[in-house]
Formats: C-alpha cells, structure tokens, sequence
C-alpha cells in the first residue's frame, strides 16, 4: 500500500451541475471543500451529456490549479473511443492532472456506447500503455457489481482490473461496515493489494435516499430503514440521524485502519464540513492526512 499513502485519509466526490444555476454555486462549493483540506476531489462525468471537456475537465481544472488540490476526472470507457481518449489525455497532461477514476459507465437511453472499450479494465490498459505516469482510480463493489452473477466472477474481474493498472480502488456507497469488511477480506485473499477507499454516502433527506438506493442497488441494513420510516415526516431529525449514522460508518472505519474514505457530497459543502469535524482528530490520530 505505500506508493499510494497520500491518499490516505478523507477525499471528495462532486458531480458538474446540470442547470446554469447551480453552475454557478458549483466554485463556491469547491471553495468551500477547500478549507476542509481533501487528499483530492473527483469530479464525475455523465455518459447523458457527455460534455466532458465543459463539465467534469472544467472543474477538474479548477480543483487542480485554482484551489491546489489533486483533482481525479471520472472517464467512462463505453463512451470514448481511442482517438477521443488521446485528445483527453493531452488535455490532462496540458493541465497538469495525473489522476483518472476510469469506470465503464451505464448504457444509457439515446447514447449509443463506442465500441472501443468494453470494461474498466480495458481503458485502464489503454492509458497505462499510452502514458504510465498516469495514476488510475478504479470503482469496486462490496455488495458486488449489480450484473456480477456471483461474488467469485465480481472479485476475479476486480483483480484483472488492478492487474490493468489499477493503483488503488474506490467503493461503490455501503451501509453495513461489516459488508465492507468482508469484502476487504475477500480482496486480500485474491492477493488485491491496492489501497481500498470506502466510499461514504451522507443520507440527509428521504428524497435523496431512495434516489441514490434506486441507483445502486445497495442493501439498507435494517436500522438505517428503521431511520428513513421514523423519521420521514420530519427532515431535520432525518438529516441529523443521517449524519449520526455516516460519522459512526467513518469512526469504525478509521478505528480499523482502512487506507482512506472517499465522501459523496452530494454537492453539499455544508455536509462535508460537518463530518470533517467530528472526525478530523480520528483521522489526524491514524493516517494523519490533513
Ligand atoms: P467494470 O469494471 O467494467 O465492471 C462492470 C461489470 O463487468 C462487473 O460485473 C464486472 O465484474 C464485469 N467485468 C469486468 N471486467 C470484465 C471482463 N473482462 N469480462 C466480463 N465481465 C467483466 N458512472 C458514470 O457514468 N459516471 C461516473 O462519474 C461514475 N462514477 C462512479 C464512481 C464510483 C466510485 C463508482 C463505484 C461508480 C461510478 N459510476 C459512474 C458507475 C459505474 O459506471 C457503474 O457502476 C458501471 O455499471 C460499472 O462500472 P465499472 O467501472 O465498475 O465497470
């Protein structure tokens, strides 16, 4: 794990936003993920738009060289071909970004995926061929991939990603630490030996979380249903448990020494700052990030 050790500790998601409004809350969020002093914010891309250089490269940009801070671009591989993927890496070069979380995206309604790349796996081994330097975040799975037929068939495709040239890996949301540890098990006897970062879902509203439980097919554990049930008429007791809920996950986590938590703010720079103090000094007594 050590040629990955600055990104232990706590690093964020953000997605570009999709109306003009936002577009413009969009920098003062960054600014105020600043101050929370992340090992790096990964900006998403949508295979909907596919306005990659004005929306997820923009803002990468802007983490990078404005605010100073390591940003990861989020690149899906069904939706470039080879000579896109060429233009993109000349561009990140140019800006001085060396970090790519490469996903192979969902198909979606009206965009017909390249056929270039099938699998995460295979840009992966395109870019490290093009240009090494490159460090390559990778997307995994503790409940399993949703179209994986087994546990078995998920890890074994896990491994041949960081054999691809993966240098540490990102995990889908989870609500049960011991499914995360479990999985982490499973990883070390497949021999995946890359920093595992236990990606943390804030639920603070109800709307919110059956929409991202829709997307993801994650398992609710039964007292986190209890929470969303109890208290689904009164959105400030929900946003307060939900909190609870995500800093106990973190707390555990860090206590078990995991390499690092990647947040999905949600776009929620208030969110973030919450969580980043009450577990700052947990993170300062273990893998001393900030
Ligand atoms: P893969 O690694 O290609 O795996 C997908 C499935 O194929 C798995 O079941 C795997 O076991 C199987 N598989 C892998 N390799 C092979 C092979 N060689 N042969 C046969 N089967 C194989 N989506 C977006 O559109 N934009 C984003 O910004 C985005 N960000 C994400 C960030 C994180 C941290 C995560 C966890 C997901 C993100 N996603 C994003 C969603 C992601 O695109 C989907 O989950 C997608 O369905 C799978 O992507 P993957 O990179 O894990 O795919």
């Amino acid at each position: 794990m050590s040629s990955f050790e600055e990104t232990s500790g706590l690093s964020f998601e953000v997605f570009p936003p999709k109306t003009a409004v936002s577009n413009q809350k969009i920098y003062q969020t960054l600014h105020d993920l600043q101050d929370l002093r992340p090992n790096f914010i990964s900006v998403t891309s949508s295979n909907r738009t596919l306005n990659f250089e004005n929306s997820t490269l923009k803002l990468a940009d802007y983490v990078q060289n404005t605010l100073g801070i390591p940003g990861v671009v989020h690149l899906t591989a069904r939706y470039f071909d080879k000579s896109q993927i060429d233009q993109v890496l000349i561009e990140l070069k140019k800006l001085g970004i060396k970090n790519i979380l490469v996903l192979r995206g969902d198909l979606a309604p009206g965009c017909p995926p390249k056929k270039d790349f099938n699998h995460a796996s295979d840009l992966m081994t395109y870019i490290k061929s093009q240009d090494s330097s490159f460090r390559l975040f990778g997307a995994c799975y503790p409940e399993s991939h949703p179209e994986s037929p087994d546990k078995v068939s998920d890890i074994h495709h896990l491994k041949a990603k960081v054999a691809a040239g993966c240098d540490c890996l990102i995990t889908q949301m989870f609500f049960s630490n011991d499914t995360f540890y479990q999985f982490q098990e499973n990883c070390a006897l497949a021999d995946i030996d890359v920093p595992l970062l236990a990606g943390i879902m804030p639920i603070v509203n109800r709307a919110q979380a059956l929409h991202v439980l829709k997307q993801s097919e994650c398992h609710l554990p039964a007292k986190f249903t209890l929470m969303l049930d109890r208290y689904q008429n009164d959105p400030e007791a929900l946003r307060a448990t939900g909190l609870a809920y995500a800093i106990n996950q973190i707390t555990d986590l860090v206590t078990n020494q995991i390499a690092g938590v990647h947040l999905y703010t949600m776009n929620q720079p208030a969110v973030a700052r919450y969580i980043y103090q009450a577990t700052k000094s947990l993170f300062t007594a273990t893998c001393s990030p900030y």
